[in-house]
Order: structure tokens, then sequence, then C-alpha cells
């Protein structure tokens, strides 16, 4: 904690020499910051690119008219509901994928927003989005599993809080044991079966990505795009984008 805290004391005099701070009100300033810092940390730490480079490449990620300032398409992008996962992803170690094809979840507590059967089938299908593509099989139990679904809020023990309504909708973890594959759904959302927000069918399918091995996509229209857009859970079909990229890894259903 005091690191990032120091690193963000560091980073302010080199703002005030760039573009972005002209003009720029603190509130605006600090939303960058934290964004950066959360979705889109330097990925080599000695190289001390500068935040306007930053944004530039958030931008470049983001499909955006690259000026490296803080107009209003880049805020914009900033303040959508989004995945808690990385979208430039620091140095991933161990393992990639799984390397069995079954793979066991477990639902450890329910949502109050919906009732369980209706918890358990939007799980269920978001499973089946990646099953119907791939040889993989997702068995649900109450023992012990590869992937761990939890609704929590605020801190909740990894490291990785969430901040309250808005913003940060989920997060999951890249297969691995312990924490690995798990799956993490912010309570203080409100989460339905439908519409309004958040569609728990499509976080939860987006979410299951991550914990299969797939980090984000910027191809707009992607499942794995970082941020949050409704579509019909009833003619939902997996982009082909996400297709490609699963078979990839998990080879095509037999
Ligand atoms: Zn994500
Ligand atoms: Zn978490």
């Amino acid at each position: 904690m005091n690191y990032f805290l120091i690193c963000s004391a560091l980073l302010l005099p080199y703002g005030f020499a760039i573009p972005i701070a002209a003009g720029t009100s603190t509130e605006v300033w600090k939303l960058l910051q934290d964004y950066l810092d959360k979705f889109f940390p330097s990925v080599d730490k000695t190289s001390h690119q500068s935040l306007e480079e930053r944004v530039r490449d958030m931008q470049k990620f983001y499909h955006l008219k690259v000026t490296g300032k803080m107009d209003k398409e880049t805020i914009n992008v900033m303040k959508q509901p989004r995945c808690g996962v990385q979208d430039v992803s620091e140095k991933r170690s161990g393992i990639a994928k799984w390397s069995k094809n079954v793979l066991t979840y477990r639902i450890n507590n329910y949502t109050p927003d919906m009732q369980p059967a209706k918890v358990r089938a939007a799980i269920a299908k978001a499973f089946k989005v990646w099953s119907d593509v791939t040889p993989l099989q997702f068995w649900r139990t109450s023992r012990p599993a590869d992937i761990e679904i939890w609704f929590a809020r605020r801190d909740h023990g990894d490291g990785n809080p969430f901040y309250g309504r808005g913003g940060i909708l989920a997060h999951a973890y890249y297969p691995a044991p312990g924490l690995g594959g798990d799956a993490h759904f912010d309570e203080d959302e409100q989460w339905s079966e439908y519409k309004s927000e958040y569609n728990l069918f499509l976080v939860a399918a987006h979410e299951f990505g991550h914990s299969l091995g797939l980090e984000h996509s910027n191809v707009l229209g992607a499942l794995m795009y970082p941020t949050y857009s409704y579509r019909n859970p009833n003619t939902f079909s997996l982009p082909y984008d996400d297709v490609k990229r699963i078979q990839k890894l998990y080879g095509k259903k037999k």
C-alpha cells in the first residue's frame, strides 16, 4: 500500500508538465491516476513511462483518438461500469490454462437480489457459453472446487476490494491452484436475470473467461471486452473473437 502511495505522489510533478493537467480538475486527475494504476499498470517498472504515454496506450486499446490528453471520449470510457481485471496485465506467472477438461465450481453464497435457483441457472448458462465451443465440462459441487464463486462487498480478503455501487462489477483470477480460477461478484451491485443493472449471466460469462485463462480483448462487442454492455441473454451467442481465443487454449468441441 505504501508503495502505491509513493508512486502516485512521484507521478504528480510529471503530470503537471504535460497537457493532461491543463484545465483538469482534481477529481478527474484522481480518476485518471486510479484508472491507469488499476487497469494499465506500467508493464516494465523500470521504463519510466510518462503519464501521457500511458494515456496513449489506453486510448489505443480502446480504439479512441490517440491524443495523450484527457478528452471527453477518454473520460467517458473511464466512467463505464467494468470488470476489475487489468487490461494490460503485469507478467503472469504459472499456468495460463487448466490442464484438465473437467472443472468443478462451487457457489459459496447467494445474492439476495435474485432467487437462488435463478442464480444457479445464470451461472450454469454462463459456463455453458464456454463448454459449447470447447471440450471443457463444468460440474457444480458443494465441496472445494477449481472455481469458487462468491458475492462479496468492499474489502473481501483478497487484496482487491470492491468500491461500492458502479465502477468495478466483478473480477476473477486466471487458472492456478488456490485463488486461481475464482470469481467474485460485487454485492453492492444490483444483480438481475434481465436488463436492469446488472445481468448476472453476462457478467459471469465474462468473468469465467478469465477463470479459464483469457485476458481482456479490445475487440468491440467481444464478451471479453472490459466494459459492461447489455445484450439479450436469450439470444446470446459467443462472439467470434472469444470463440477463436478460447479454442486456441483448449481446442474445439469434439
Ligand atoms: Zn474482465
Ligand atoms: Zn475478490
